[in-house]
């Protein structure tokens, strides 16, 4: 069980999984650095069945672009997860959110090519050029 919620505390959610966080998933893709302002998203996957909020629903807004939803706090702009239209059965939630201590086995790097000029990958976690399923 994962409970987590937004920098303002509008939004709080919890997340039913069974088993500990499996992987840690850093995205440097453009878009994940200009939706999270900095080098990266980091992320774990989790089943959207398994995700409910505690409070704050009606604070959520939602952007979406080539068919991914990112769903952030409409009041102090946290970045809460992404939702796709083509997988509707996972979530990527936004692990700086998470209040739950997370201990992933797995580093995952993707889009590793295209990180910015100006960061470092080395943690030693596994690199992938571009995403993965
Ligand atoms: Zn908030
Ligand atoms: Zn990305």
């Amino acid at each position: 069980m994962l409970t987590g919620s937004c920098l303002c505390g509008e939004i709080s959610y919890q997340v039913t999984m069974e088993s500990n966080v499996d992987a840690i998933i850093f995205c440097h893709c453009q878009r994940c650095r200009k939706w999270s302002g900095t080098a990266f998203n980091s992320a774990i996957v989790i089943k959207a069945s398994e995700f409910q909020f505690l409070s704050g629903q009606d604070t959520i807004k939602k952007f979406s672009i080539n068919g991914v939803n990112r769903h952030f706090c409409g009041q102090c702009g946290s970045n809460l997860f992404t939702s796709r239209d083509n997988n509707k059965e996972f979530y990527r939630l936004r692990a700086g959110t998470i209040d739950t201590p997370v201990d992933p086995k797995q580093r995952i790097h993707i889009y590793a090519d295209a990180k910015a000029n100006w960061d470092t990958i080395c943690d030693g976690g596994t690199k992938f050029s571009e995403n993965i399923k």
